[in-house]
């Protein structure tokens, strides 16, 4: 027989009128002998019973309380008799609450008048605590749903609630509450003043599931950057009855943007994406091409040349390309579209005619298909390049890369190649618009009611 102690976990409660109850919520043993480091404190297990007793304590003290304070009737001011009990249940992010529930007779006096209060309906109202299904709804955006249930499985005290059908079924009504609400919200009035609203769009291809019409669909987002504000993310899917643009328009307004006000997008020149802005705000609009998107282009040309700079007698051939190159960088950095078009031009001429094309250093050709393509490039975005260099030392953003990250956080992480994933267009959506409102603080400010 080992020595064992004991740790009594008990409740007391006291209710409105100061009567007090006392329950007990868990016994947790430890013999003293043979201890050790498995024992030490409280386990999973045990803590997710503790927190399962703690709650249905809690939870039916709560219908308690609030039921007698229904019980008066309004009319004689009498205490109404109980007809019968029935039984509620509301999950919670601590385990399912089973909850009697007594219903009143008619009081005596007659008066068939409704209840003075409605503390008891109000309070258990719904099936399942807004807490649990924002969890739930945040976890199956960051997760996939079977996931997602796991990881709630083994940190909370359920049986089974937590399977990937719930999930993605809360999750669903989230994301349409959070859209409805957006796209239902008024303007903001700004204290920002005259300065632009900058509009960061970036699109993302997504895996379509057998028998959409075709194989990939593409989703747009980004974010809204106002001065003073928080940047506010959105996204959105085709074929939604809420379209990208009216999606985008509700992020302006959220930031608080007003017709007339100037936005500026930021975009990789993408018509389409450009488009989505001009319908959200049915005004013009200045394009500035991304910064962080040119850049990369020229960092390609730059490592393409670095790779075969070296190798002897190609640096006869193409002086031109020797110098121009490393200029392009400062070209474009300062708006110089039309000098660095014709850099590109003459370095084309000259990789033309350079014998070593034809021959099969890919290397080459690969140099020539970047510059090539940067070429178009330019000429496609002329208009929306300018001069970055002035804006970064005014303080005025030049790149996009925040979308990025956006695309980053929003898509990459749930819908990316990796994961062997198809999806359909309204699930994306969802998916996505969850995300946004995570990545804001929007979810945890939301007041869901997914009762009705
Ligand atoms: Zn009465």
């Amino acid at each position: 027989m080992t020595a064992q102690f004991k740790m009594i976990i008990s409740v007391e409660l006291v209710g409105v009128d100061g009567v007090r109850q006392r329950g007990e919520i868990a016994n947790v043993k430890r013999s003293v002998d043979d201890a050790r480091l498995d024992d030490f404190g409280l386990s999973l297990e045990e803590s997710k019973e503790i927190q399962l007793h703690l709650q249905k304590e809690l939870t039916q003290f709560q219908t308690d309380q609030a039921v007698q304070r229904d019980r008066k009737c309004s009319h004689c001011d009498c205490s109404r008799q109980v007809h019968d009990y029935r039984s509620r249940a509301i999950h919670s992010l601590f385990g399912l609450c089973r909850v009697r529930v007594p219903r009143w007779r008619r009081c005596e006096c007659g008066s068939s008048a409704r209840l003075a209060t409605d503390c008891a309906p109000t309070l258990l109202n719904g099936r399942a605590t807004p807490e649990l299904e924002r969890i739930q709804a945040e976890l199956g955006s960051r997760l996939s749903f079977r996931e997602a249930a796991r990881v709630l499985d083994i940190f909370l005290p359920t049986a089974r609630v937590h399977n990937h059908r719930t999930l993605r079924n809360r999750l669903a009504k989230v994301a349409d509450q959070i859209e409805k609400w957006d796209v239902a919200s008024p303007y903001r009035l700004s204290r920002a003043g005259k300065s632009p609203v900058s509009v960061v769009i970036d699109g993302a291809y997504i895996r379509a599931v057998p028998g959409y019409q075709s194989r990939h669909f593409e989703v747009a987002m980004g974010r809204v950057v106002s001065q003073g504000r928080a940047p506010r993310q959105f996204a959105g899917a085709p074929h939604m009855a809420t379209g990208k643009h009216d999606i985008l328009r509700a992020a302006l307004r959220a930031q608080g943007w007003l017709p007339g006000r100037d936005v500026t997008v930021f975009s990789d020149g993408q018509v389409g994406l450009q488009n989505i802005v001009l319908s959200a705000t049915h005004q013009p609009v200045t394009h500035i091409l991304d910064w962080f998107r040119l850049s990369m282009r020229l960092r390609h040309i730059e490592q393409a040349w670095e790779g075969i700079r070296h190798l002897h007698d190609l640096n006869v051939y193409l002086r031109d390309v020797a110098v121009h190159v490393p200029r392009l960088r400062h070209l474009l950095w300062s708006g110089y579209v039309r000098e660095a078009s014709e850099a590109v031009t003459q370095m084309l001429a000259q990789l033309d005619q350079h014998p070593g094309l034809r021959d099969a250093t890919g290397k080459l050709r690969r140099l020539c298909e970047l510059i090539n393509n940067l070429g178009t490039y330019l000429a496609q975005n002329a208009a929306s390049i300018v001069n970055y260099c002035r804006r970064y030392w005014s303080g005025q953003p030049i790149s996009s890369s925040p979308a990025e990250s956006a695309a980053n956080s929003l898509v990459n992480a749930r819908m990316n190649k990796k994961r062997q994933m198809r999806w359909s267009p309204i699930g994306t959506h969802r998916v996505l618009q969850v995300r946004a409102a995570v990545a804001d603080g929007r979810l945890k400010k939301a007041k869901l009611n997914l009762a009705v």
